[in-house]
């Protein structure tokens, strides 16, 4: 059970060191503006900072304030965020720009349930926004913080199961600085990723290690405990870029899902990988014109539940087809670029259809 000195050493530790050594730089680091840090919080979900950096300098560029943000074309808005994947998110964001320019007249909500309330914002967001930008005093609990938790206090249950997410979000509240809690929140997540690291946590140099119970007892490797180990699912997928002439078959697609609203050409997935011969089957299946079918390229691509083997063919048709069930259509190659492509796509067009 935990003290009260606990905690008391816990949070001036943990200040102290973020008054003192604390030297994490982050571009968004500091930034008090409700609407940057909620783009940055947005680009970062599901995506390491490295990557999510260039992203929010494109966006903050091309979008200063939220209401431009909530004028601009969707369309243009893809293709900025192309790359990124999950692109619920950037509907989400997009919805929500839209939703703040309308209700509150451009002025992003400072309460925390009216920000828990936008679209495609949770707990971790909220708590984020509030502290950062309004000075609330909600604690953030994402998983550096799980972690720096879960060792110093030696809890095993588990942080992805219901009971966990309970105690870890009421003890994160109990332990926040009040005073300073934008300060405290950046401190405990930017101890999670400098310090208290997944593997190998430096915790001689950690201001936590005099009472931290995993280091003392030599638990730093089993904690946090997961509840799930990640599955993957293996998925085999077949594209096929038909041309006739100086046009290519393209289709905008339905589907829910991550490449929801995105464009791409014509996919034929298989439960297995396929060989030539099974995919010029399918293609002549739609058309009596004549097919020249060749294999082109490769990709793999890695997503957090899905490992996707993509394989691109050629087709070259004598004439236009028209594919059933579906509202693909042909456009001349030249007018792909305006188009917004899942990233697998837009690396294949840049090494085979404009190089
Ligand atoms: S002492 Fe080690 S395990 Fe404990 S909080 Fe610090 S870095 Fe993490």
């Amino acid at each position: 059970m935990a003290t009260k000195a606990q905690y008391v050493f816990f949070r001036e530790s943990l200040m102290r060191w973020h008054r003192e050594q604390n030297d994490r730089s982050l571009p968004w680091k500091g930034e008090r503006n409700a609407y940057r840090i909620w783009l940055s919080e947005i680009i970062l979900q599901q995506t390491r900072a490295a990557q999510g950096l260039d992203y929010y300098l494109k966006f903050t560029r091309t979008y200063p304030d939220i209401r431009s943000l909530a004028a601009a074309p969707d369309e243009e808005v893809f293709r900025l965020w192309q790359g990124l994947g999950y692109y619920n998110r950037c509907r989400n964001m997009l919805a929500t720009a839209r939703f703040i320019s309308d209700t509150y007249q451009g002025r992003f909500p400072d309460t925390y349930d009216e920000i828990l309330a936008l679209k495609g914002v949770g707990p971790y967001t909220a708590a984020a926004i509030a502290s950062f930008a309004f000075d609330l005093p909600h604690a953030v609990v994402d998983g550096n913080v799980y972690r720096v938790l879960s060792r110093f206090f030696a809890i095993e249950t588990p942080v992805d199961s219901t009971e966990g997410k309970r105690i870890f979000a009421s003890l994160a509240q109990e332990l926040i600085d009040a005073d300073s809690p934008a300060a405290y929140n950046q401190a405990i997540m930017d101890l999670g990723a400098t310090v208290c690291t997944p593997a190998a946590p430096l915790c001689m140099f950690c201001p936590l290690a005099e009472r931290c119970a995993a280091y003392r007892q030599n638990l730093t490797g089993l904690l946090p405990v997961k509840e799930k180990k990640l599955s993957v699912q293996t998925r085999h997928f077949n594209y096929v870029v038909m041309r006739s002439g100086d046009s290519v078959w393209i289709r905008q697609r339905k589907e829910k899902g991550i490449w929801q609203d995105l464009h791409e050409f014509l996919l034929i997935e298989t439960p297995e990988a396929a060989t030539l011969k099974q995919i010029e089957k399918e293609i002549k299946q739609l058309t009596t014109a004549r097919v020249a079918l060749r294999h082109i390229g490769s990709l793999r691509q890695r997503l957090t539940h899905q490992l996707i083997l993509s394989e691109f063919y050629e087709a070259q048709l004598s004439a236009q087809l028209t594919v059933p069930d579906t509202e693909g259509f042909w456009v001349d190659i030249s007018e792909l670029q305006r188009f917004a492509f899942p990233k697998t796509m837009v690396s294949f067009i840049a090494a085979h259809l404009h190089g």
